[in-house]
């Protein structure tokens, strides 16, 4: 990732890609405090357009408010920053990581003296779990590895150190031959996949998890909306590892995953096997979303 050209917004200056470097004292390094995004720009007919870019920028400054982190730009410069990532890079589509994190002005788990820097990089980045994901589906583990309780890490906060736990799980998963890992909160309820939250349709009713161990995500938020809008109520409920099992269909969805059919659980076939009907549905409605090709999408993208 490192030797590319381009251009990366640090602190409010665009530095060439490859210059975009700090000190191996930084904070965040070493005990890994801070917080990101990950947003997506989709090419649409009026150009390339920003995927519910205020949405990420709230949540960014939640994160940072959760975990007392000073965010030392507001909302307008890191809209225009997120937006010139896309247009500076020439790219007309991209994935866009805005970080948060702590410098190398001080050592030692105390931040106190450690200064906020900002960092905002775009890039074109596909299908995240894999070409053939969005289409025919993954397989599925359901993780050794619990998801944090919420008093251990704060689950509504995209913390970067939540994801040594999405690591372990996806590794583990991937080392086992699966594509993805489905993680349980503590007491043992569907919490979320490593990065992505996950959605059953059973009977003809579409359910997820309560949000209590799983990040908030704006996928999820948007898949709520388009299946209210087709009629379909989303109910929030526990979900057990064995209603999983059962289902009729079970989708992740996540901005860099979006929607992802999932077609196998522990080597259960999940219903037929193949991508059910609401799945497919859903995933058309928010790829035209995306696109601009639907009125709902268009108040939800933001023109680079
Ligand atoms: N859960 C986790 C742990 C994630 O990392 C992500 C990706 N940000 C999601 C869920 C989905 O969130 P969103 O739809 O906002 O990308």
């Amino acid at each position: 990732m490192q030797d590319r050209d381009g251009f990366i917004w640090l602190d409010g200056q665009w530095l060439p890609w490859r210059d975009a470097t700090v000190h191996v004292l930084t904070h965040t390094l070493h005990y890994g405090y801070g917080c990101f995004e990950g947003l997506r720009a989709y090419a649409t007919a009026d150009g390339p357009a920003i995927f519910r870019l205020d949405e990420h920028l709230q949540r960014l400054e939640a994160s940072a408010h959760i975990l007392a982190i000073d965010l030392p730009f507001d909302r307008a410069t890191l809209r225009q920053a997120c937006r010139e990532a896309v247009s500076r890079n020439g790219l007309s589509s991209a994935y866009i990581r805005p970080l948060v994190f702590l410098g190398a002005e001080k050592v030692g788990v105390d931040p106190a003296g450690a200064a906020s820097h900002v960092m905002i990089a775009a890039w074109p980045w596909g299908a995240y779990l894999g070409g053939q994901a969005l289409e025919e589906g993954i397989r599925v583990r359901v993780s050794s590895y619990a998801r944090h309780h919420p008093n251990v890490q704060m689950c509504r906060a995209k913390a970067i150190s939540t994801y040594a736990n999405s690591i372990l799980a996806i590794r583990e998963a991937k080392r086992d031959g699966y594509d993805e890992a489905i993680l349980l909160d503590t007491e043992g309820y569907v919490a979320e996949g490593s990065s992505e939250n996950i959605f059953l349709v059973c009977d003809g009713e579409v359910l997820q998890p309560e949000t209590t161990s799983a990040l908030d995500g704006i996928t999820r938020r948007t898949v709520c909306t388009l299946a209210a809008e087709a009629g379909l109520a989303v109910r929030s409920k526990r979900i057990t590892r064995d209603e999983l099992y059962c289902a009729d269909e079970v989708f992740l969805t996540g901005t860099a995953a979006e929607i992802t059919p999932v077609v196998e659980v522990d080597r259960r076939r999940v219903g037929d096997g193949r991508p059910g009907p609401l799945t497919r549905q859903l995933q058309a409605s928010y790829f035209a979303s995306v696109r601009g090709e639907q009125p709902t999408g268009r108040k939800w993208l933001t023109a680079v």
